[in-house]
């Protein structure tokens, strides 16, 4: 987790959305890794897209007024190099410590909000991977702040339990909330059976153990991280055709789900982080 206090003080976003982070080619990087960007690039500035989250609570144990805040919060893992990348901002990123200074875009951005969410008794899931989960929090928050009383779902894999930044906040809302439901899956915890995200419609998780039923009609899904998870259809010659490797997207259009589209408003909402 990281907070950045933007200098002209506006912290204003719409929960879901993403700004930009940058840091200077000619800072320290965490590993040593030999970056080839360094040397031609050194007075050049990298930027990344990083999503908006939130703390959850504040100091006094409420639910956090993103409005009030005088920073934002980030979550951002580190990318480890391999063969065929070595990482720029995320390795440098890892250094900085309380007070140092980076590169916030002026302007935050983005359309993976809860615009289309009008009924309040509507079952809204959320889907991540990783650090995917950041935009959700601030999003659950909105929702639960304006009594949404239809089932919110928050299901995120990760490699391990310890992986979940928010798990203990996730668990307290839960406890005060009983339309709210949190589902951690770690695909490399001893004695956890593996499983991914699609394998919870797969098997009727939601109905099964959650007594939630998903439909068309009525239920939004959110989408976000890793773009396997997702499986967004590429159009090739005015098809819709899916990526080998079955996504959530896909089981769910076989399902009568819609993506959303610019000019097309649907329930399959995704945000690709790579
Ligand atoms: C709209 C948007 C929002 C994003 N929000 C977040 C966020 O909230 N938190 C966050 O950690 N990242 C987020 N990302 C990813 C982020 O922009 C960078 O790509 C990431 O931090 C890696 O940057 P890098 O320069 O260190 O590595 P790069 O050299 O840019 O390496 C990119 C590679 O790193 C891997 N990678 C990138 N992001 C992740 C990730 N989150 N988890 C695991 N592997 C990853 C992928 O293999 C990708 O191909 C977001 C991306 C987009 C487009």
């Amino acid at each position: 987790m990281l907070g950045v206090k933007p200098d002209n003080g506006d912290t204003s976003y719409l929960p879901g959305q993403y700004a930009s982070l940058g840091i200077g080619y000619w800072e320290k990087r965490i590993d040593n890794a030999d970056d080839p960007e360094a040397e031609k690039r050194w007075d050049k500035l990298i930027r990344r897209s990083y999503s908006i989250s939130s703390r959850i609570f504040d100091d006094y144990g409420y639910l956090t007024d993103e409005n009030g805040l005088d920073e934002l919060e980030f979550y951002i893992v580190l990318v480890p190099p391999t063969s065929d990348n070595i990482p720029a901002l995320t390795p440098r990123l890892a250094l900085k410590k309380t007070g140092d200074r980076i590169y916030l875009g002026p302007k935050v951005a983005g359309r993976y909000t809860l615009n289309d969410v009008q009924n309040p008794k509507a079952e809204i899931v959320f889907f991540s991977t990783g650090t995917g989960e950041a935009p959700h929090n601030g999003m659950i928050i909105d929702l639960l702040r304006k009594g949404h009383t239809g089932p919110i779902i928050s299901a995120v894999t990760v490699r391990q339990n310890a992986d979940l930044g928010y798990a203990d906040k996730h668990r307290e809302l839960e406890e005060r909330y009983p339309n709210y439901h949190y589902v951690p899956m770690p695909t490399r915890e001893e004695g956890v059976p593996k499983r991914y995200l699609q394998d919870l419609l797969r098997d009727n998780d939601f109905s099964e153990k959650l007594g939630v039923t998903l439909s068309p009609e009525t239920s939004h899904v959110f989408l976000c991280g890793n773009p396997a998870m997702i499986g967004s259809p590429e159009a090739i010659d005015g098809k819709q055709v899916f990526p080998e490797t079955v996504g959530v997207v896909e089981l769910l259009v076989n399902e009568g789900f819609t993506l959303d589209r610019r000019n097309a408003p649907g329930n399959i909402h995704f945000e690709e982080y790579w």
